[in-house]
C-alpha cells in the first residue's frame, strides 16, 4: 500500500498540513488509502525524505543570475554546505562559467527547464522535447549528468512526469520556502527560510528571478541581498543543527516522500 522501491507515497494534505509530519513522522497514517501502481510512483514528485536526522536540502531556482549566484556560492564554500541549483538552460548558456563553478564545489546543478513557460502551456509531447533539448545544453556545459528536474511553478501532468521519469528525470518539487521571490526585509526572509526547516525538509530558494512579468499588484521585485539571506540562514540552520546536503544524495540516504500534485489533487 503506497510503498514501493523504498519510496514513501503520502496524501497532499499530509505535507500542507501544519506542524507538518516530518522529521521521520511520516508513516502508515499519512500513506494515501489506495496502491499507487510501481509504474506511476517514479512519475509522482518528491517533496522531501523521510528521516529524523538533521540534514535538509538547500535548493536556488532560476539561475544563474550574473552576480547573486557567485556570491551564494561563496557564502556555501565558507559554510562547507552542498545545495541544488535547479537552473533554466537559457540562464546556463550566458553564465557557463558559474555552472561549471557548480559542479566544481561539490553542489548538484539540476534542470528547471529551458524557460520559466509553466507546462500547463504545453503538450506531454512538446514538454518532453523542450526539457530533452534543455538538458543536453546544460549537460554539455556542466559536463556532468542531471538527475532532477523541477517544473517551473510545480506544474506538470501525470503524462509528462511519467515520460520524464522515463527519459531519466526524477520530478522534484518542495517542502518550504522563503517567499524570495517577492522583495522583503533580509532578516525576515532569512527566518522564513530558517522556519521551513525540518529534518529531510526541501528549502526552495531563488539565485534569481526569471519570470518578473508576473509579479502581483502591491508586490515589489526582490531588491534585498541574496547573499545576505544566505549568510543569515545558513548560520541560523548550522544553530539549529542541520547539515546541507543534495537533493540525489538526500534521496540515495533516505527514503524519498512523493505526492501527487498540489493542482492535480485540486482536480485542475
Ligand atoms: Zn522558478
Amino acid at each position: 500500500m503506497g510503498r514501493a522501491r523504498g519510496t514513501l507515497v503520502v496524501r497532499r494534505r499530509d505535507i500542507d498540513v501544519h506542524p507538518r509530519p516530518a522529521g521521520g513522522d511520516f508513516d502508515e497514517r499519512t500513506v494515501v488509502p489506495f496502491a499507487v501502481p510501481d509504474g506511476l510512483v517514479g512519475a509522482l514528485g518528491v517533496y522531501c525524505v523521510n528521516t529524523r536526522e538533521r540534514v535538509l536540502m538547500v535548493t536556488y531556482d532560476d539561475g544563474p543570475h550574473e552576480s547573486d549566484t557567485a556570491r551564494i556560492l561563496d557564502v556555501l564554500e565558507e559554510h562547507g554546505a552542498r545545495a541544488t541549483f535547479f537552473v533554466l538552460a537559457q540562464q546556463a548558456r550566458r553564465h557557463p562559467e558559474v555552472v561549471r563553478r557548480m559542479v566544481r564545489d561539490g553542489h548538484e546543478v539540476a534542470l528547471h527547464g529551458e524557460d520559466h513557460r509553466s507546462l500547463t502551456t504545453m503538450s506531454a509531447l512538446e514538454a518532453l522535447r523542450t526539457i530533452r533539448r534543455a538538458r543536453r545544453d546544460v549537460e554539455r556545459i556542466a559536463g556532468v549528468r542531471l538527475r532532477t528536474y523541477r517544473p517551473p511553478y510545480g506544474h506538470h501532468s501525470t503524462l509528462q512526469s511519467l515520460l520524464l521519469a522515463l527519459a531519466g528525470l526524477r520530478v522534484v518539487l518542495w517542502s518550504g520556502d522563503a517567499q524570495d521571490w517577492v522583495d522583503g526585509d533580509a532578516d525576515h526572509v532569512a527566518s522564513l527560510g530558517r522556519q521551513a526547516a525540518f529534518p529531510g525538509g526541501m528549502l526552495l530558494l531563488h539565485d534569481n528571478r526569471a519570470d518578473p512579468e508576473t509579479l502581483q499588484p502591491g508586490q515589489a521585485l526582490p531588491a534585498f541581498d541574496r547573499a545576505a539571506v544566505a549568510q543569515m540562514l545558513l548560520e541560523g540552520l548550522a544553530a539549529d543543527g542541520y547539515r546541507l546536503v543534495t537533493v540525489t544524495d538526500a534521496m540515495r540516504d533516505h527514503q524519498p516522500v512523493r505526492s501527487m500534485a498540489r493542482q492535480r489533487m485540486r482536480g485542475q
